[in-house]
């Protein structure tokens, strides 16, 4: 294995992944409690002293709610995340003392044990967002969620992964109609909101056109919002815009969704 993701939430409510090598282990956001990150990495038998690197996007309490508990349960993983979000995240961040912190920039690369993390800038109503893209012997993971366009840093970004996984948020009609005020609606609607599922497809395509490995690449559908989305429609929207544009899964990618709660298998890389 080269690399390896596994998801244990993922959406508005909570975030947390796993990437990692034979010997790397990082958990990337850590929007569900310490008690569930620690029962989750069990399952693929792993303790607290195990875990080497946690990588945040932006300090949003979906991203950094059990970061805290977590730190301090862990006796020498290193958290990465950029000082906006170490600011932005407050009484989240106490147990982030400068020998368990490192500041990263958007647009920097960096290692963690043996997996290479790149930073790119996301756009979001946070103080300094940042995407992710680990490499190994080739292999690459992108992992976007929290940005309310895809720019065309985003998109070089996650150029030729292996594994994308995308944010698909809402449906922009169950978000339109439904009965969030209206200030949230324009919130999540706008360009620092969150990804819809069309926009969702869209990046694809684009991700698709772009794609030059002869291995066909996965993508996940992220961060789906409880109330205005399910994964079923998720998974409509977007397969209906990748056939307009002649993408078929199964043929030119493996399709799925990412939920809250539940813990995925480990994709090996
Ligand atoms: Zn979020
Ligand atoms: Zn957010």
């Amino acid at each position: 294995m080269d690399l390896g993701f596994c998801s244990f939430s993922s959406g508005s409510s909570g975030n947390c992944y796993l990437v990692k090598s034979d010997s790397t282990n990082i958990l990337v956001e850590v929007g569900i409690s310490c008690v569930k990150v620690f029962e989750n990495i069990k399952l693929f038998r792993l303790t607290p002293s195990r875990l080497h690197g946690i990588v945040l996007s932006h300090e949003h309490w979906d991203h950094t709610r059990g970061l805290s508990r977590t730190i301090e349960r862990t006796s020498h993983a290193v958290c990465y995340a950029t000082k906006g979000t170490v600011e932005g995240a407050g009484k989240r961040a106490r147990k982030l003392t400068p020998e368990r912190l490192r500041i990263i920039h958007s647009g920097e690369t960096f290692m963690i044990g043996d997996v290479e993390v790149s930073a790119f800038s996301l756009s979001h109503d946070a103080a300094e967002p940042t995407g992710f893209s680990f490499h190994r012997n080739g292999k690459k993971i992108s992992i976007v969620t929290d940005t309310g366009c895809v720019t065309d840093e985003i998109r070089e970004a996650i150029k030729d992964s292996d594994l994308l996984v995308v944010e698909a948020n809402h449906e922009k009609n169950i978000l339109l109609y439904g009965k969030y005020p209206y200030d949230v609606k324009r919130r999540i609607l706008s360009d620092k909101g969150h990804l819809s599922n069309e926009a969702a497809a869209e990046c694809i395509c684009d991700f698709l056109k772009s794609f030059t490995k002869k291995r066909m690449p996965r993508v996940l559908l992220a961060h789906l919002s409880l109330e205005n989305n399910t994964p079923q429609q998720a998974m409509l929207t977007v397969k209906n815009i990748l056939e307009e544009h002649e993408y078929y899964v199964g043929k030119n990618l493996l399709l799925d969704t990412l939920e809250k709660g539940i813990v995925t298998d480990m994709i090996f890389l």
